[in-house]
């Protein structure tokens, strides 16, 4: 069985004062033991949050991580650092990385081979475009940016990272893909898994990302192979966000 995962992308906001607020109230408001919760605050927050988080179960994430090992790369932050920092997991490959920093295929799997060596489980986002949704290519383009990274990294270091879908045109736009077309995707993804290796196909948590709120999280975390979320926006008020980990806590227990 999968744990489920909920994964809080913060993007960047927030400020000291405002994470503090955050976390009390999510702290209290909170009733998630049988999933993993991820929060993913700016760089700058990454202490901040780790000290606030420290006695909870809550675990820490990055949304965020160099290509490169170490070095003369001014302004990078180390897949060294984060671990050093306390860092369980790292968004890698997210839509506004490849599509507003140019982010390639080859750097996401430079990304998520130093995660690996570092300790650090790796969220790799994968989604289409509209435009390839409407051209009937979201299977090929989901799956060539899996493979991109399997073929560089071997299919051994894929075992137990996370894959978040996430549809392009869902992201921030208050569209969500309907519940059977995220498990349609989420089983093509494992599916397509199975193919290079069974223990990895039936171990990866596949979670949805794009849109989710309160309301419509119930839907979608009921599908057979989404096992989580990845929440931008709702993730940002601390009522809402617990109130998503909650629902996705509460499906998990139903479904044992
Ligand atoms: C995201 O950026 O990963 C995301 C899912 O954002 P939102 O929930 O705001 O669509």
């Amino acid at each position: 069985m999968r744990r489920p995962i909920i994964i809080a992308n913060w993007k960047m906001n927030g400020s000291r004062e405002k994470n503090t607020s955050f976390l009390e109230h999510f702290l209290t408001a909170i009733n998630a033991e049988t999933c993993d919760i991820v929060i993913c605050p700016p760089l700058p927050y990454l202490s901040q949050i780790q000290q606030s988080i420290e006695i909870t179960a809550i675990n820490l994430g990055s949304q965020n991580v160099c290509q490169y090992p170490e070095g003369a790369y001014t302004g990078e932050t180390s897949a060294t650092m984060l671990a050093d920092l306390g860092c369980q997991y790292c968004l890698i490959g997210h839509s506004e990385r490849r599509l507003i920093f140019n982010e390639s295929d080859k750097s996401i799997a430079d990304k998520f081979l130093l995660l690996k060596e570092n300790n650090i489980t790796p969220v790799l986002c994968v989604g289409e475009t509209l435009q390839q949704r409407e051209n009937n290519e979201t299977e090929q383009v989901v799956l060539s940016q899996i493979d991109s990274v399997i073929h560089s990294v071997g299919i051994n270091n894929f075992i137990d990272s996370v894959i978040a879908y996430e549809p392009v045109w869902s992201i921030g736009t208050g569209l969500t893909a309907t519940p059977e077309q995220a498990q349609s995707v989420h089983l093509a993804i494992r599916n397509h898994l199975e193919t290079h290796n069974s223990q990895t196909a039936s171990g990866t948590r596949i979670v949805y990302g794009g849109s989710v709120k309160p309301e419509n999280a119930a839907d979608l975390f009921s599908q057979p192979d989404i096992d989580g979320g990845l929440i931008g926006g709702a993730s940002l008020k601390a009522e809402s966000f617990a109130e998503i980990c909650n629902v996705l806590s509460s499906n998990a227990e139903v479904m044992h």
